[in-house]
Formats: C-alpha cells, structure tokens, sequence
C-alpha cells in the first residue's frame, strides 16, 4: 500500500493510535466526516492498548456507560465481517465469585441493577458456577453470577480492524509522526505541530493515552491522569483449559482470569497500586514494558493460588508489565476542553479502553460533529474536573488508591480517602473539632454528618444502615423540628455582570429571569434538544449583575457553558466560588435565631420568599438569600470569607437556646428526597427535560425565544415517555435503597432509582427514579398501580407520586 501524502490541511487531526483514537477516526468517517487524519508517534497500537488482557465486561455502575460497552460489543463482532480484519471476538460469558456476605450481597443489587439497565446477568448456584469453569475452587465461596453476553477480543486486532474501517472511509493515517505543538488562535485550536510538518485544523482530538496530560499540557489543557504500573501473568497450557472458559473475576481477591492458548491470563487490581512515571514518559517508549515486579504482584498471586490451584505448577510463560492511565476518579475523560474550544480529548481509560472503546469513540465522533453530547456523558465529562487537578504531587498519591477501586466494594457513600484534605472552608477547623465526618466533591472538604459528643467521626460501611444514621437522623429532625447550620460552602458561585448581562441569562436560562433586583430564580439551563445542561439559582442583585449559585461538581461545566454562550452578549463570568462561605440557616426557627444577630426585618412582608438582601449578622455584611434545598423555613448566608468564622460563632451561640446544632450532607439528602428536590447528575441530566423531570413550573414558554425552547414546544404535543416520581416505602422495617436500583410496576420492570435515602420525618425509604410511562396519563388511576423497588432480590412495596411526600404544598418553607 502507498502511503498517503502528508497534508497541511484537516478537517480534524487526532494525536493518537491506540484503541481510543482509531475509534474516534472510525466513526468521524462514518458520520461523514471525509478528511480526518490520524498521528501516531510510534505504531498502532503501541502505547497501552498491545498488552491489554482484552476482557469486556459490559455492566457499568450507570447506565449509559454500559450502554458504550455494549455498542462496543455490538462493533467488535460485525468489524471482521465489514473490514476482513479478525479481532478475537468471543461471547465467553463471565463469572463473578464472591468470599464475603456482603459481596453476596453486592451480586443481588447488580442483579436487580442489570436487569433496570437491560443486561443478562443472573446469580447462578456455586455447583453451576464450579461446573462452567472446572478449574475453580468454590468450596470457600458464597455465591456467583453469570453474565452470559460478556466477551473477550484481540486489543490489538481491534484497533487493526478500527483503522482498516477508518482508512476504508477516507481517513489517512501516519504512523511514527509525533505531535509536538498544538496551534491556537482567539480561544479555539486551529492545528498541529507534527515531526512531519504544520497541519492546520478545525478540531483536535488528544486520544494519546498515558501522555495525554503531556499533550493537554502543549495546549494549556488539563488533562488529571498519572501512569500506574498493570500487571498480568500468561501460563502455558493447563489441563482443562479451553477457549470456551468465561472470563472470571474474584475481586475480594483483586483478580481476573481469562484463557489464552490453553493457558491462564491472570491479572487483577492490587488495593495499594504502583504510580509510575512521575517525571514523564520516556522518550521512545514504543511497545514498552516494564520490569516484572513479583513482590508487587505477590497479593495477586496469593489469591489466584487460592482460587485456582492448577496454578501452582503450571508454567508461567509471560510476566506482562505495562502502564495505563487512571484518573482521580477511575472514570475516563472525554469532551471538548473548557480551557480551548474545538480541543477535543479522550483518554485516562482506568483499564477498562478496551470494553469502553467503541463507544466512546462513537460518543466523542458525535459531540464532535454535532457540537454536544447526544446523551448524559456527565461521569466521564472533562468539566468535572478543574485547573487544580492538574498537580502531579495530587495524581500520583490519588492513582495509587483508583486502581484497586475496580474490585473493592462500592459500597454506597464509599469516600476515596487520599491526596485529602484539598480544599477547606473557612469551617472546617470549626467543624472537624466537632467531630465532623467529612466527604470529599470537586476536591472540597464538606461535613457529612456530625459525631455526638466525644464518639470518633468514623463511617463504617455498610449495606443496611450504617453507623451514621442516628446521628444524621437527629440532624434531620432538628431541622424539621428546630433550627440547623450547614456548611453549604463548596457551592459553585458565579457573577454575570454587563450591559446585556439580563438578556443573555434570559436566552439561557428555561425560566424567567428578568426579576426585580432583590428577586431568586430557580431555573434550567438547557440545551437545543430541550434537555437538561444544568439547573441553578440566578439572583439579581442589580440592573445588570446576577450571582448564579449551582451545585459544586458543577463548577467548571456551568462556567464553561454559559461563557461559550455569553461570545455575543455584553456580559462576563466571574468565578466568585472562593470569595464565599455559604451557610444554611434552616428549620422553623431560623428566623428566631437571625433575628438575635440583625436588625434586619425577616417576616413575610419584609423578606419573602426567594427575596435576597444584604443584612447584617454581628459584625459582618452578608447576602442573605431565602431559599431552601431542606424544604423549611430557612436563608442561605453568602458571607465573605474572611467573616465567615465569626458569622458561625455567632449563630451557634445565639442558636443555643433554639436548639441549634450542625447538619451535614447525609442529612441534606434525606431532607431534599422528603421534598422531592431534585440534583443535577442525578435526576436532572442531558437526558431529561424537565416535563419529564416535573420541573413544568420552572419553564416559561412565553417569556420569548431561549435555548431548548423549539424542542420544550414540540415535547409537549405529545405525552412524555417517562416521568420522575417520588416513592414512598409502605412499610418501616426495609432493606435501604441508595440509588439504581429497579423499580417494578405491577410487576414489570418500569425504571431505576436516581436517589434513595431513609427519611425520618416520613418514616421510610423516600427515592426519587424515572418511570417509563408509555404516554399514559399520570392519573390515580395509574399511579395506584402495585409498584415495588428490588432492593438485593427484595421487592419492596412502595407508594408512587408525582408530588413529594413531606409538605407537598410548600407551607413550611413560606412560613
Ligand atoms: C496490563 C493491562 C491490561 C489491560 N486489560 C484490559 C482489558 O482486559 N479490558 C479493557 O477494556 N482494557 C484493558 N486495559 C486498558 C486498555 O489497554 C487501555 O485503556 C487502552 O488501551 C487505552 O487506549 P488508548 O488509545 O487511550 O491509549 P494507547 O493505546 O496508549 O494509545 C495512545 C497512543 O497515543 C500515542 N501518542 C502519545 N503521544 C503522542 C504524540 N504527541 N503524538 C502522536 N502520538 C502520540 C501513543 O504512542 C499511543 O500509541 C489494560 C491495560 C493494561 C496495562
């Protein structure tokens, strides 16, 4: 084969020939997209995609990621029949095992998940299990489950029959051609500096694997990932091994298997993983390895003795030691930057580019050819990361805890625990002398619940109750009761200001926003298909400057959407986050207690709700807003953070005598589910709008044009295909649920949890989850219909309604 010319002008250049970015050429060719090229410094393949173990496994813990995988499933078995290039497909199945109850455990809720997110899956006895892989010991074990549509693939070949397709559709690839610059020009990426020459570009897309940072890096772009070491054994063949054997895990003993030419691969996730790299990737680490490393691989040899004896004297033939990527999260990154428009990046794929590859390349050719995600990609976008998390220091301790999270437990508010404490409130010396527990978001530190007197703030997890629920239950009720503060400070805080700054939030933002100064606006902002970007709270506090309040993982995505928005408009974003403590002053005695501090009047007529004034509080000044994410009587302090301890002094002491105490996260969940309120990344995502979501009253369609509008239109000529309802458990004594599990009408799987939580003033489970509706109207009649949540294999009874079960008129709030 000739090669190509070498151009000095694409359409989109991609830096990268791994899985990853052969994929994403394969599907900018398919959508249309004529002249894509694709740089790869050394060959295909020979970054970290050559020595994958090639397992792919579908279930994700949400939805749409399995849904990339079983896209990726669905390529991999037609790519031989469309390119001729093979690429290993096999529909082996898996097995999972477990040692422990609680994993028994773990297997029911991804039972119950598989089945709300449409995956085989099945918990098989142990007999069934030891009879489909014969080599297993399974007298130490408590339980198994089959996923029958699991597979394994050739990595190698995979990529091959991705760019054989790519090329097959127009795409030109260079092999030994490394990008050395990325040109930039008015905010957006205009091309590339390669070994072999200048190509000017409309988009570049960063698939470079492990030294996408570096490559982020030439474009002033955050990319947060670090290398760590992998590790994998190959034996020669084993009596009783056939290419039939399902792949299987053992995660209480951090290992995965898989046949390979009649022997073993043996790999798996250590708890404590090896960082490597940390002053940069050698120069020409092409189909590189590394150094076999036993005494770290010796907690994965141990275990995989235990399950699999055959082991003991079978011949190891290959000790396999690459590197991969991992990121703070163990989840990818994928989407145009925030920091460089038409700069695209997928890369940091924790071990799983393989099983992910397909879809993702298929999700980032999408929002690339159509400007936006065309589904919720919201855990694997880049805007949930920001600037800071760009510190080598932070992702080299960080990835040494994320490897091993693929096989311990996930167990519900699971707290990563290193590289902490990052960002502190001006509380949290305050609140941690209190014994607060705390969790970490977007790097913040923030109060989960509180120890009572001298106990240890500690969480030990669990799946029933854990240790914490009396203390956040008696958070819950004194806010229903009395009076709470809560540290709120890791809200995102932003500032529009300008000339045109009403006109512009008013063609963002889905309600009307062009209030009085002095006025709060709970409201959406979406997209063109009418489906949620974000939702947030705008105030005015002059003619033309608003403060927006949005939620704290929703810092760089919101700023990064309304500034794109904001190019024509007279107006700017200040990211004032850091300028603010936020305190909550909720429960039907706050305005007893503010009103000890000001001399501000607080009533009705003088402060009502969704009103913001400055009022003073001691010594300080603040913005006092009347809003509630609790549902009670209650304001939201924005106070400068220099005066944000002596507010609190203040209130804690002035409180006393009403009772006060803290309140943590834990408790603000229990307490929004009461009412209903919904979270963004939750209930509200890319995937919903907000008739589906019971947000009606937030929209107004008259107020003129604003983005989502057309699509709001044309959405309410026809009845939704789901709805999100609140539900309610019949009885005291259940299970607890936590989020994803399914939900059953009259028996038939109907939809998935969002969020779940025990609410102590309504005596029961309360969650929040989409049901598909079929267009039926949400009447009694339907809504009485006999629905259940499968909380592991336990169907609970629950009530279901479109209104939250705690004051579903809004009294206290307005009281
Ligand atoms: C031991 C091991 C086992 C694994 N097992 C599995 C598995 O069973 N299932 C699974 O799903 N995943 C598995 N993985 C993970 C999987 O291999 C990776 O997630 C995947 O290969 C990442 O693909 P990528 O394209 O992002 O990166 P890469 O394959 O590393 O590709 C990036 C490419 O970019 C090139 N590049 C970098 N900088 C430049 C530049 N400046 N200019 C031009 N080119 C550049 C590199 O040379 C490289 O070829 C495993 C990983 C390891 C290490």
């Amino acid at each position: 084969m000739t090669s190509p010319v070498f151009p000095d002008t694409a359409r989109a250049v991609i830096i990268g020939g791994g899985v990853i970015g052969c994929s994403v050429a394969y599907h900018l060719a398919k959508l249309g997209w004529r002249d894509v090229v694709l740089l790869e410094q050394g060959r295909l393949t020979c970054g970290t995609t050559w020595h994958a173990a090639g397992l792919v496994g579908q279930l994700r813990a949400h939805q749409n990621m399995t849904r990339l995988v079983q896209y990726s499933a669905q390529l991999y078995q037609n790519l031989e029949t469309e390119t001729g290039q093979a690429t290993g497909w096999k529909q082996c199945g898996s097995i999972l095992v477990a040692r422990t109850p609680e994993r028994v455990t773990l297997f029911k809720r991804i039972a119950s998940a598989a089945r709300a997110q449409g995956v085989a899956c099945e918990i098989i006895p142990l007999a069934e299990a030891a009879r489909r892989y014969p080599v297993m010991r399974t007298d130490d074990l408590l339980g198994a489950l089959w996923l029958p549509d699991d597979a394994k693939v050739n990595p190698a070949d995979v990529t091959q029959a991705l760019a054989k397709g790519a090329r097959m559709n127009g795409v030109r690839i260079f092999e030994q051609t490394r990008v050395t610059a990325i040109h930039q020009k008015a905010g957006a990426a205009t091309g590339v500096t390669s070994t072999r020459g200048d190509i000017k570009a409309e988009v570049v897309i960063n698939c470079a694997g492990q030294w996408a940072k570096q490559v982020g890096r030439l474009a002033g772009v955050t990319v947060p990932l670090h290398s760590a070491e992998h590790m994998y054994i190959v034996t020669g063949r084993i009596e009783g091994v056939h290419p039939d054997l399902p792949v299987l895990r053992d995660p209480d003993g951090y290992i995965y298997v898989k046949e390979e030419v009649g022997g073993l691969l043996m790999g798996g996730f250590e708890p404590v993983a090896k960082p490597w790299a940390m002053d940069g990737i050698p120069e020409n680490f092409e189909f590189g390895m590394l150094p076999d490393d036993w005494d770290q691989f010796q907690i994965l040899m141990e275990n995989a003795l235990v399950r699999l004896p055959c082991l003991e004297k079978a011949e190891i033939k290959t000790f396999m030691n690459g590197p991969e990527s991992f990121t703070p999260d163990n989840n990818f990154i994928m989407g145009e930057a925030p920091e460089l428009k038409n700069f695209y990046v997928a890369a940091g794929f924790n071990s799983i580019g393989i099983a992910s590859g397909g879809g993702a390349g298929r999700a980032l050719a999408e929002w690339i050819v159509n400007g936006e995600p065309t589904l919720d990609l919201w855990p694997v976008d880049i805007r949930r990361f920001a600037r800071f998390y760009d510190n080598n220091a932070f992702l080299k301790e960080r990835v040494s805890e994320v490897l091993g999270l693929h096989y311990m437990m996930p167990w519900p508010n699971r707290e990563l625990q290193s590289a902490r404490p990052l960002r502190r409130s001006p509380l949290y010396d305050r609140l941690a002398a209190q014994h607060s527990l705390f969790g970490s978001k977007m790097g913040w530190e923030r109060p989960n619940f509180f120890a009572p007197g001298k106990e240890e703030a500690r969480l030990d997890y669990a799946w029933g109750r854990q240790n914490w629920f009396p203390h956040a239950a008696a958070e819950h009720k004194a806010t229903r009761e009395a009076v709470t503060v809560a540290d709120l400070t890791s809200f995102a805080k932003f500032l529009v200001q300008g000339r045109d700054a009403e006109v512009a939030l008013q063609r963002f933002c889905a309600n009307d926003v062009a209030v009085p100064v002095g006025q709060t606006v709970y409201t959406g902002l979406l997209n063109a298909r009418g489906t949620y970007e974000s939702d947030l709270t705008v105030a005015r506090l002059a003619a033309d400057r608003f403060l927006l309040v949005t939620g704290t993982a929703q810092a760089t995505r919101d700023a990064d959407w309304i500034r794109r928005h904001l190019g024509e408009f007279s107006a700017t974003l200040t990211d004032v986050t850091s300028s603010y403590a936020v305190i909550a002053v909720m429960g039907p005695r706050a305005r007893d207690l503010l009103s000890h501090l000001t001399k501000a009047p607080l009533d009705n007529a003088a402060f009502a709700f969704g009103a913001i004034r400055e009022i003073g509080i001691g010594y300080a000044t603040v913005l006092a807003s009347r809003r509630t994410y609790v549902g009670e009587l209650g304001w939201e302090l924005y106070v400068p953070s220099e005066y944000a301890g002596g507010v609190y002094d203040a209130l804690m002491q002035a409180g006393e005598e009403f009772g006060v105490r803290n309140a943590g996260y834990y408790a603000i969940e229990s307490l929004r589910l009461e009412k209903g309120y919904r979270a963004w990344g939750r209930e509200l995502t890319p995937d919903y709008n907000p008739y589906e979501a019971g947000l009606t009253f937030a929209v107004k369609l008259d107020k003129g044009d604003f983005i989502g509008r057309d699509a709001l239109i044309a959405a309410n000529e026809k009845p939704s295909a789901r709805r999100l309802l609140s539900f309610v458990a019949a009885s005291l004594d259940t299970p607890i649920a936590h989020g994803g599990e399914l939900i059953l009408r009259n028996g038939e799987p109907a939809g998935e949890v969002t969020s779940a939580a025990y609410g102590h003033s309504v005596g029961g489970i309360v969650a929040l989850g989409y049901v598909a509706t079929n267009g039926a109207r949400m009447d009694d009649a339907w809504l009485s219909a006999r629905f259940e949540i499968d909380i592991a294999g336990e169907r609970v009874p629950v009530r279901a309604s479109l209104k939250p079960p705690y004051d579903p008129a809004g009294a206290k709030m307005k009281a």
